[in-house]
């Protein structure tokens, strides 16, 4: 799960992480009285959404006068901003983060996260921090240093300070980016975080740390641990579908494809989508609609799938052992009655009850298509996109 800069950054401040002082406003006149607040004679008016590039595509914006901030607050709420990391459908921007701006002598980079091929928390830094950090770990991958975290013994400081002397500082500032690791390590722990990253982390031109940007995301199997952070969840920039899926204890998540997948068990779906690529086509989404799928569920499965225009085939893949296939084959007939479908449908039954559910599929004189094991299904839901495409 992710959050916002602004409540990372209070996150921040509770752990004695220094940040520039700011405030979110949901309005350019809110946003002039967060900046008289503020006091300074420079402002930096920040779009709040939850992806990066901002800066380079006019989501972070300078203010020299109060008027400046009312106006870019204005501006910037409401519009829908495209950068790097949003995709082209781009993001509605809701509110803004007002903070002090600060004169900056350099920008660095700072990152934690967990590495899977060591199972290790990974300090991950760069000298070349800023706008341009994804160039040069493409170009440049020497400028990043990375050190990973061994759990039985947490950060130690002569970590931070390897990390702090490798970005290029000497003498005090070693001190003061190590400790600043340290806090940052153990608000990571505390917090179930799977990421967390400073971009930049500045020295300004008075000598003081900052982190000017910051970006944290969360485990989403921890919540339940973490109420804080739960509360901190912004549905609106989730995908809709996926928002209503986990609201029906589906798990869905939305991809760019055709053919929608309606399958019992993790592994299978992957393994239903892998099918679907091997014949040429491209999933339209995951869903695993778990163990004792009720007709209710597979219906609200439908919906949710077919709520994605994209979606030109529908591939239901059940293997019942827990499950039950004339449930799956109820749920079937009901959703393509109720929903009036108008996409192919391929079916694929097999498991528990398997004769009873494919005698109500075959009694309905519903239109589907039937299929007999995992590729027959993908090559069928493929063939039917080809079919509607021409
Ligand atoms: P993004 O990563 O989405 O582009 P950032 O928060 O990193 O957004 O901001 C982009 C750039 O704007 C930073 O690299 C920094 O140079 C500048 N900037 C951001 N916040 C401030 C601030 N408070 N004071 C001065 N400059 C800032
Ligand atoms: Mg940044």
């Amino acid at each position: 799960m992710d959050i916002h800069e602004y409540q990372t950054k209070e996150l921040f401040r509770s752990y004695d992480i220094p940040v520039p002082d700011g405030r979110v406003a949901h309005s350019g006149k809110q946003a002039l009285a967060v900046a008289e607040e503020l006091n300074g004679e420079r402002w930096v008016v920040k779009a709040q959404i939850h992806a990066g590039g901002r800066g380079k595509a006019g989501g972070v914006l300078m203010a020299d006068n109060l008027e400046a901030v009312e106006q870019h607050a204005d501006k910037m709420i409401g519009m829908t901003l495209v950068t790097k990391q949003t995709g082209e459908a781009g993001r509605l921007v809701q509110r803004v983060l007002v903070e002090q701006a600060h004169a900056i002598a350099q920008e660095f980079y700072l990152g934690l996260v967990i590495d899977r091929a060591t199972q290790r928390i990974t300090l991950i830094a760069s000298a070349s921090g800023g706008m341009n950090i994804e160039e040069v770990a493409a170009t440049n991958p020497q400028k990043v240093i990375r050190e990973a975290v061994d759990p039985a013994v947490g950060l130690q400081d002569f970590q931070s300070r390897k990390i702090a002397a490798g970005i290029g500082l000497t003498g005090k500032q070693i001190g003061q980016v190590a400790k600043m690791l340290k806090k940052l390590y153990r608000c990571f722990r505390d917090k179930d975080a799977l990421m967390a990253e400073i971009n930049p982390l500045v020295l300004t031109k008075d000598g003081q740390f900052l982190a000017l940007d910051a970006k944290m995301s969360f485990d989403g199997n921890a919540l339940y641990r973490q109420p804080e952070i739960t509360d901190l969840r912004d549905f609106d920039e989730e995908d809709p579908k996926e928002v209503e899926a986990s609201g029906h204890d589906l798990n869905y998540i939305a991809l760019d494809g055709n053919v929608g997948c309606i399958v019992n068990g993790a592994g299978l779906a992957m393994a239903t989508m892998d099918a679907i690529s091997h014949y040429g086509g491209r999933p339209a989404n995951f869903l695993d609609v778990g163990g004792g799928a009720s007709p209710e569920k597979i219906a609200n499965a439908f919906r949710i799938v077919l709520e994605d225009p994209n979606v030109m085939a529908v591939l239901i893949n059940i293997y019942a052992g827990i499950n039950r296939c004339d449930w799956i084959a109820n749920g079937i007939v009901q959703a393509i009655r109720d929903l009036a479908i108008e996409v192919p449908v391929v079916v694929r039954l097999a498991g528990t009850n398997l004769e009873q559910g494919l005698q109500i599929l075959q009694g309905s004189g519903l239109e589907y298509i039937q299929a007999d094991h995992l590729s027959d299904a993908a090559e069928k839901a493929v063939n039917a996109v080809k079919g509607a495409e021409s």
